[in-house]
Formats: C-alpha cells, sequence, structure tokens
C-alpha cells in the first residue's frame, strides 16, 4: 500500500507530476534543453525573491552545500549549528580540507543574532553557514535578525541552507542578503527527488575567483560561468526528467500563489502544533518553531516505532526523532502539496491509534 508521507522529505508528488517525467529525453546541447533550464530558473527566482543567478545541479541539496563550502571559503568558514544538519555542513569542510570552526546551541535552540555578531566580530571568518529550517530539531532560525548583524559585515559570504524551507515559507533572498541559498526538490516543493538548486550572488561569485581549488563537479563558479556562456546549459548532462517535473509543478506553485502557499504551510503548522501542544509538547523553543515540520517532545513515551508501523498500515508515515533524538521525539513534516484536510486524516489516526 502506498504510505502518504509526512516525513521530512521525500514526500508525496502529484500524479500529472510524475507523469512530467516520462515526456521523451531531449539533447543537453540542444535548444529545447536551454529553454527548459531557463524557464525553471527564472520561475525558481520568483519563488527565491531573488535576481541573482539560478543554478541547478544534478545532485541532492547536500551536493550544494558542499560545493558552496569549498568554492567560497578563501580564510576560513564560521559553521552555526543547531543539530545535525548543520553538524554535516563542518563535516563537508573538514572533509574538503576547507578550514571551519563550528559554534553550536543546546539542541531545540536557534542561532542568535548576537552569536553571529560575536564570532563574526573577531575577524577572522570571511564565510558562514547557517541552517535555516532544522529538520533534526524542528528549530527555523531567525534569519530576519541575522541579516541586520550580515549587513554588518559585507565582506563575509552568507550561506544558507533552506533545504526544508524553501516554497514552504517566505525567505527573502535579496533582501536577506544570503549570497548562496540551497534548497532541493523533494521538501516543500512537492517535487521528485535528484536535484539541487541554489541561488549564487555577484560577492560569492567574486569570492570563488580567488579560491585556487574549488572542485569539479560541485565547482559553484563553473556552474555559474557556464551557464551564463552557453545560455543555461550545464557542463555535465543534468536529470532531465526531474527537470521536466520541475518546470511544470513550479507553474503550479506560481499559480497556487506564493502567499497562499505559505499560508497553507501555515495552517498545517499550527494544527499540529495545536494537537502536539494538547498531548505531547513541542521540542523547539516556541518562538523558533518550524512552519515546515513539527518536531515533538515523547513526553509520553510512547512507542514511536511501533506507531509509526501501526500508521504504515492505514498508508500513513511520520518519522522518528533524528540521531540521539530517536524516541525521545517524533516529527511529523506538513510540506508541499498538502493541505489542512490530510494533515487532519493523519492526526486522526494517531489519535485512534494512541486511544487504543
Ligand atoms: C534534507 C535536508 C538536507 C539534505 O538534503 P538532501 O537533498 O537530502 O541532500 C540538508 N539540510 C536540511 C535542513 C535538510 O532538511
Amino acid at each position: 500500500m502506498h504510505k502518504k508521507l509526512f516525513i521530512p522529505g521525500p514526500i508525496d508528488v502529484k500524479q500529472d507530476v510524475l507523469e512530467q517525467m516520462t515526456r521523451p529525453m531531449i539533447g543537453h546541447r540542444s535548444k529545447e534543453a536551454s529553454i527548459l533550464q531557463r524557464s525553471i530558473s527564472e520561475k525558481l527566482q520568483e519563488v527565491f525573491y531573488t535576481k541573482e543567478q539560478i543554478l541547478l545541479s544534478t545532485s541532492s541539496g547536500s551536493g550544494l552545500m558542499e560545493g558552496a563550502i569549498r568554492s567560497c571559503t578563501r580564510k576560513k568558514a564560521a559553521v552555526f549549528s543547531v543539530g545535525a544538519f548543520g553538524d554535516r555542513w563542518y563535516k563537508m569542510a573538514v572533509s574538503n580540507n576547507v578550514p571551519a570552526d563550528k559554534f553550536t546551541v543546546e539542541p531545540g535552540e536557534a542561532t542568535k543574532p548576537e552569536m553571529v555578531d560575536e564570532v563574526l566580530g573577531t575577524g577572522k571568518y570571511d564565510l558562514i553557514t547557517i541552517t535555516h529550517n532544522e529538520t533534526s530539531t524542528g528549530v527555523m532560525n531567525p534569519v530576519e535578525e541575522i541579516s541586520k548583524v550580515m549587513k554588518k559585515y559585507p565582506e563575509v559570504i552568507w550561506c544558507l541552507d533552506a533545504v526544508s524551507s524553501m516554497a514552504g515559507t517566505k525567505i527573502e533572498v535579496d533582501k536577506l542578503g544570503v549570497d548562496i541559498c540551497i534548497t532541493s526538490t523533494q521538501k516543500c516543493f512537492g517535487m521528485p527527488p535528484g536535484m539541487a538548486v541554489a541561488s549564487m550572488s555577484k560577492k560569492a561569485v567574486e569570492a570563488a575567483k580567488q579560491v585556487k581549488y574549488r572542485g569539479v563537479y560541485l565547482d559553484l563558479l563553473e556552474l555559474y560561468e557556464y551557464i551564463q556562456k552557453k545560455d543555461y546549459q550545464y557542463p555535465s548532462t543534468p536529470a532531465i526528467p526531474i527537470m521536466y517535473a520541475m518546470d511544470y509543478q513550479l507553474d503550479k506553485i506560481l499559480s497556487e500563489g506564493l502567499e497562499n502557499r505559505f499560508a497553507r504551510h501555515l495552517e498545517m503548522a499550527q494544527y499540529v502544533r495545536a494537537w502536539a501542544k494538547k498531548n505531547f509538547e513541542i521540542f523547539p523553543r516556541e518562538e523558533y518553531t518550524s512552519n515546515t515540520l513539527t518536531t515533538i517532545k515523547n513526553t509520553k513515551e510512547i512507542d514511536v516505532s511501533l506507531l509509526n508501523k501501526e500508521l504504515g498500515k492505514r498508508g500513513y508515515a511520520i518519522s522518528n526523532g533524528y540521531g540521539n533524538l530517536k524516541e525521545k521525539t517524533f516529527r511529523i513534516s506538513h510540506m508541499g502539496d498538502y493541505t489542512l484536510d490530510d494533515v487532519k486524516g493523519l492526526i486522526q489516526e494517531i489519535d485512534d491509534i494512541l486511544g487504543k
């Protein structure tokens, strides 16, 4: 039986979007490829609220995260981590021999603007990474406040991991001053997994020009310059079927209206939060609760694996806690094309199972 995926990616993709992937192939050096890739990029600029160049990558979001920290760190990166996905960015730096320091907080807490200010005030760093929406703890970081601090440090490149929030909540990339904003197709966009997207500012391009060893496949400068020279084409063969689905789904997203889409995500979040507060507790500090997934503290010490097994029989899946938060927390995502009715259906089943 198909399970409705209320996990933090991949999530369900609508049948008409999936069907786009069966269209016949085109050559990646053809005029049609240029038209397709330009069309996707222009629509993504609207979702990102940016005028900067969009880069597509045939990898998951992690690929562009690794590419960004490697391509643009000249001196040293300051990695602000509030959980597993922030830690991943630090691991990428270390494994690529990119100098980096990691700054962490207690699980459930956010990256505070004062912390960013204090770290950058040392003058040691020329790139920072922030996780917009930490999918392990359910924290959504206060990027507007961080943005105010970043205005004081114009030489620092700001990389933002928006993998689990872009297209589900408003992130005004240019207004915030984010240099490289990264997302994946399989979360709030409701598209199939397999591609990643980033915006890249001219400032980031200039930074990358000063970095000698940027790798090859995930060299962001190479991607950027290739697109500009070759009319939106890519150095290697992209996942054309996913791009068909992207082009089509982006039309659907824009015709729903971005504000409507964000409001729908918030509506689903508020419903899950209210249920969680009534029955358990919300794991992150309240003011930083994510709009795209809710991490719930397992205060009743239910058997989360068993709950998920029962849910599976009824055609649903949620997520256990991440890493050492397993069984101590569990996670319900509310992303993509789901509606409040879908979420109500899930919660009803959970209530029914737990009531037994
Ligand atoms: C899912 C996720 C990632 C990893 O994305 P992939 O597309 O699986 O590589 C990174 N960061 C966050 C916050 C995520 O939720």
